[in-house]
């Protein structure tokens, strides 16, 4: 083939291999036209004016992908439907003139279309699920709102208690009787938690509790924060807190040079059924001096290399509002302190603690050295309009805000829940941050653990599927933060890889980079 000299290239658009091989197709002719193809022609030369007429990609795809249906169903060829192979190219070329990005007609019918349709079934089985499995409170919030009432009124607590932290606290639900009087449960039931509260400290805000949906066995609210006599079945051996080996100083924990935690308080608005720090939660609130407060910060002021300082707990959000400033401008003044966290789950489970003063304080902190929240959200039905509403609040005053999901048996064990979770979180401002395997120290919940591959499936099957920034690292604690991902590089072939798409398995060849080219040490401008 001569090209003429004086037109570019650019005027006679070529047509790709994708392409010719459908056209090529369309105009394969079929042994016997079936009598249906009068009754498709109307419809196909109406699609033919349409490509023809309008100046849209669109219309010229649906052409050809009726046409390319008409022929595999074996009722006719392109010109029984008198369109003939210069009219196919000629729209063909039409479509690439169009198109920004030059697309071809057969590159998207024959791969773009195929792929986003296999891609597209990956998710049907959640999309179908998701709002069944694993409601979130914002779409079972009229029910909720409907338990709010009856608790309210049971509990005789005024809008006032209710809209505040202290009336959330001062109402908490701590004994069998009172959790009997708001949540339907069978007298077995009953008895067990009475046994198991014993030894196990129950707390529950009412507005948590009107999380809890009536009549659910099992609901994942309820199994976080009602105490079941497993607890004190599986009590066995207790592998030793860390704490004695990873407390440096008084209220230090610190696992990584650069990184360390300060336990500012031992109390929770509401004390989770799987907590890590069970043996250090207290059967009484107190609160802790200054002195300690102050011995854990002279620490931090003298080890230069710690940059990161997370003030947990408990819960820091417990924290009353001077306390936390305090605490944030002392570590603000710390020059090798760059950035600081709070860990608290108190947007989840009294989200009303989130007034103006705390936001206040959480700005002015950040606008010095970035503040993350971290928080913990473990099923999509602790997200409601409420929470979502603190979310975005600490959100617009805060670097970002992070979530740490422990991955617990019924509550979260499935890929609906998980995805349903991450996504949920994300539209409420909080990014997926990590996954935690339940820990094996404490045997009071070996009922809540789940198998290392089935956290691995639900963690490597969000990739491909939903956002990239909404998919959590899995991680199990032993002695550090230890990443449980699959390696997704599946061997190596010479000098390249051979890698493993986590959303289809298939595998994809990856050239390395040249060592050669990477060994030298001229590069760039010293070249
Ligand atoms: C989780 C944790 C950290 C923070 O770890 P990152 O991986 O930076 O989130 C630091 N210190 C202790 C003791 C921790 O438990
Ligand atoms: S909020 Fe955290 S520290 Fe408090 S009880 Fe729950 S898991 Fe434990």
């Amino acid at each position: 083939m001569t090209s003429i000299e004086t037109v570019s290239s650019e005027d006679i658009p070529s047509i790709d291999n994708y392409t010719e091989e459908l056209i090529a197709e369309l105009q394969l002719p079929v042994a016997k036209v079936s009598g249906a193809v009068n009754d498709e022609k109307g419809e196909v030369r109406a699609l033919y004016e349409r490509a023809n007429n309008q100046n849209l990609t669109s219309p010229i795809i649906d052409l050809f992908a009726r046409l390319l249906d008409l022929r595999r169903q074996d009722k006719g060829c392109s010109d029984d439907f008198d369109i003939s192979g210069d009219e196919l190219h000629r729209l063909a070329i039409k479509h690439q003139q169009i198109d920004e990005h030059m697309v071809s007609v057969g590159g998207r019918l024959a791969r773009a279309l195929p792929i986003a349709g296999e891609a597209n079934s990956r998710v049907e089985e959640y999309l179908a699920q998701k709002d069944q499995v694993a409601p979130s409170g914002i779409e079972k919030w009229e029910q909720i709102q409907e338990n709010i009432g009856r608790i309210k009124a049971e509990l005789k607590m005024s809008d006032e208690d209710w809209n505040s932290f202290q009336g959330q606290i001062r109402n908490a639900i701590d004994s069998v009787a009172t959790l009997s009087k708001l949540i339907d449960l069978p007298e077995d039931v009953l008895e067990s938690i009475a046994r198991v509260t014993k030894s196990y400290r129950m707390r529950l805000t009412p507005y948590y509790t009107s999380l809890i949906m009536p009549g659910v066995i099992n609901d994942p609210i309820m199994l976080q924060s009602v105490p079941t006599g497993e607890m004190i079945e599986n009590a066995g051996i207790e592998i030793p807190p860390v704490a004695a080996d990873h407390s440096p100083a008084r209220l230090i924990d610190q696992f990584y040079p650069r990184v360390l935690t300060i336990k500012a308080t031992n109390m929770c608005a509401m004390y989770c059924t799987h907590c890590l720090r069970l043996a250090h939660i207290g059967r009484r609130d107190h609160m802790y001096s200054k002195e300690a407060y102050n011995e854990a910060l002279d620490y931090i002021r003298k080890n230069e290399q710690v940059r990161d300082v997370l003030v947990t707990g408990g819960d820091a959000f417990v924290l009353p509002n001077s306390i936390l400033r305090w605490l944030l401008e002392e570590l603000d003044a710390i020059e090798h302190i760059k950035v600081k966290r709070l860990g608290t789950r108190i947007p989840v489970t009294a989200p009303m603690r989130v007034d103006a003063e705390l936001l206040d304080i959480l700005e002015e902190s950040s606008d010095k050295k970035p503040i993350r929240v971290v928080t913990q959200i473990n099923t999509a039905q602790e997200v409601t309009p409420v929470s979502r509403d603190a979310f975005r609040e600490i959100s617009k005053r805060t670097f970002t805000v992070l979530n740490q999901a422990v991955l617990l048996k019924g509550i979260n064990d499935s890929r609906v829940k998980m995805w349903k979770l991450c996504e949920t979180i994300q539209e409420a401002y909080v990014r997926p941050y990590y996954i935690f395997n339940c820990s094996y120290r404490n045997p009071q919940f070996s009922h809540f653990r789940v198998p290392l591959a089935v956290g691995r499936d639900i963690v490597e099957s969000m990739y491909g599927n939903i956002s990239g920034d909404a998919i959590p690292r899995y991680i199990a604690t032993a002695g550090g933060k230890i990443p449980l991902h699959r390696s997704n590089v599946v061997r190596r072939e010479g000098d390249d890889y051979v890698l493993r798409k986590p959303w289809n398995d298939e595998e994809a060849e990856y050239p390395d980079a040249d060592p050669e080219v990477y060994a030298e040490d001229l590069f760039a401008f010293n070249k």
